[in-house]
């Protein structure tokens, strides 16, 4: 497992080939109501979250797409990403698998559903909530 900060990540173009699921720590310095596409509309409480993802090819690629502000919103996580007061902090970057790494995380599950469409492991999200601390 490998953790960048936002500053180590800015630039970096190509990650090892073995590392499939990354993990977005994100920060949310104000409650925001989001509307999370056609899941819900979900008021986010200020603190720490927990994304994890995956991407075959490309995991870089797919990271610069989270960090950017300007895209069409697509999954569940643009919308929480694209909202104002969401900071991505940090990014860590694994080779197991998605629902592996996101069960590992010890956290709460606000918003059931969330990032977790082609989840086949009862995750239940694949966004959890760290607190605030
Ligand atoms: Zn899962």
């Amino acid at each position: 497992m490998t953790t960048w900060s936002l500053d180590e990540w800015e630039g970096k173009a190509n990650v090892d080939e073995c590392l499939v699921t990354y993990q977005l720590h994100i920060t949310l310095q104000q409650a925001q109501r989001i509307c999370v596409g056609r899941l819900a509309e979900f008021l986010f409480p200020v603190g720490n979250y927990l994304y994890t993802g995956s991407a075959r090819r490309n995991l870089s690629a797919r990271v610069h797409r989270h960090l950017s502000r300007q895209k069409k919103q697509r999954w569940h996580i643009d919308y929480l990403l694209m909202a104002p007061k969401t900071q991505v902090t940090a990014i860590g970057l694994f080779s197991e698998t998605e629902c592996y790494c996101n069960q590992q995380v010890n956290g709460e599950i606000l918003l059931a559903g969330f990032g977790a469409g082609d989840c086949r492991s009862q995750c239940g999200s694949h966004l959890k909530y760290l607190g605030n601390k």
